[in-house]
């Protein structure tokens, strides 16, 4: 097991992470570090990686204190976003790098033969036996990163590191690479962590993901609890959830100025967080409301629309509706609030002025 207790990172004046503390439990575990730009991931994954020293806190590994442990011989696997993979070297060559330089505990080296089997075992995991003699140049962006992922695992080694590994490919491939690397990572059994900002990558890789914002972890949880259980506000921004609004919880019934929808929280105040998708066209929901624009998508209605009796005023939120649907801009139209699509923030009620905060104030 991996974990982190209280680790603070500062580059001068910078304190790129303070007091994070993480756990990467077990074997075939993959976390996801989930965050904007400048957040603070790759600054903790270095420090792990024992690349970036820690002002305060601890990294054990096992058991071990990582502090004592040089970085060649922490045994943490890597791989960056472009895979960095040697230009001059076959597939099987890059593969097998790491296995000609590793030594196990009494000192030896691993026979060539070996080697060979190891290579060809890894090229099988991540689905690309037969390229080992290719030239990496003429590999695709996504078996480029399956040659990394492979390079490396080869050594065994006790923990991987992955620092958006598959934000330089496009999107499609993008979420179909996501799944195979979850597969590959859980069967070698190697526990992971995984940096991205991508929302849907980290839901596609990981069991849990931690929140990371300006440097501090904000909640750590499993991708589905993320979504409908953001921890606070900053979190629920980063989601994409826009505006906020106060509810009272009383039997699974959460009620706020828009309507009443069915929550899994204790009783109690609360506050619900509106993304795009949280509002639905219902010919007699409760909320009236005048459409600004609208785009058509496969799936259905995109609107952005103007709300009459929100807190402050007016206020412009983001709603769906299906192909079924009727609405034109300046078209006055009736809708849901769908609880499904609608996060919780429980406890605390937010201020009345700050209760539309994230939604644009209108008239
Ligand atoms: P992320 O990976 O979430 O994009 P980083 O860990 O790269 O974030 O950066 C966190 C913060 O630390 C940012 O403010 C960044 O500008 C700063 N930072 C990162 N690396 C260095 C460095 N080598 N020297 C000074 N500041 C740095």
């Amino acid at each position: 097991m991996l974990r982190l207790t209280g680790i603070t990172v500062r580059y001068g004046e910078t304190l790129a992470a303070h007091d994070v503390t993480l756990e990467v439990p077990g074997e075939a575990h993959v976390l996801a570090l989930l965050g904007p730009s400048g957040s603070g991931k790759t600054t903790v994954l270095r420090a792990v990686a024992g690349l970036e020293p820690i002002a305060a806190g601890s990294i054990t590994l096992g058991g071990e204190d990582l502090a004592a442990v040089p970085v060649h011989k922490r045994r943490i696997g890597l791989v960056f976003q472009d895979g960095q993979l040697f230009p001059h070297k076959s597939v099987a060559g890059n593969i097998a790098y790491g296995l000609a330089l590793a030594k196990d505990d009494a000192g030896k080296r691993m026979p060539r033969a070996e080697q060979e089997g190891r290579v060809a075992e890894l090229l099988d995991l991540v689905g690309m036996s037969g390229f080992g003699p290719r030239r990496v140049h003429g590999l695709s962006g996504g078996e480029a990163q399956r040659v990394a992922l492979a390079r490396a695992l080869a050594p065994r080694p006790r923990l991987l590191l992955l620092d958006e590994p598959l934000s330089a490919l496009d999107r499609g491939l993008r979420d179909r690479l996501a799944t195979d690397v979850r597969d590959i990572v859980t069967k070698h059994r190697t526990p992971t962590i995984v940096v991205t900002h991508d929302h849907s990558e980290a839901a596609f890789l990981a069991d849990r993901i931690a929140v990371l914002i300006d440097g501090r972890i904000h909640q750590v949880a499993a991708p589905r609890d993320l979504w409908r259980r953001p921890a606070d506000r900053a979190v629920a921004r980063f989601l994409g959830f826009e505006a906020f609004l106060d509810a009272d919880v009383r039997h699974g019934v959460a009620r706020c100025v828009l309507g009443a929808v069915g929550v899994d929280a204790p009783d109690g105040p609360a506050v619900l967080a509106l993304g795009q998708h949280s509002l639905a066209i219902a010919p007699h929901g409760p909320v009236t409301a005048t459409v600004l624009s609208r785009v058509v998508m496969p799936d259905g209605l995109r609107l952005r629309v103007a709300v009459d009796g929100m807190p402050g005023g007016r206020a412009e939120l983001g709603a769906v509706g299906t192909l079924h649907d009727d609405a034109e801009p300046g078209q006055v139209i009736r809708l849901g609030l769908d609880g499904r699509r609608t996060g919780l923030i429980a406890q605390g009620r937010a201020p009345r002025e700050a209760a539309l905060d994230g939604a644009r104030a209108r008239g």
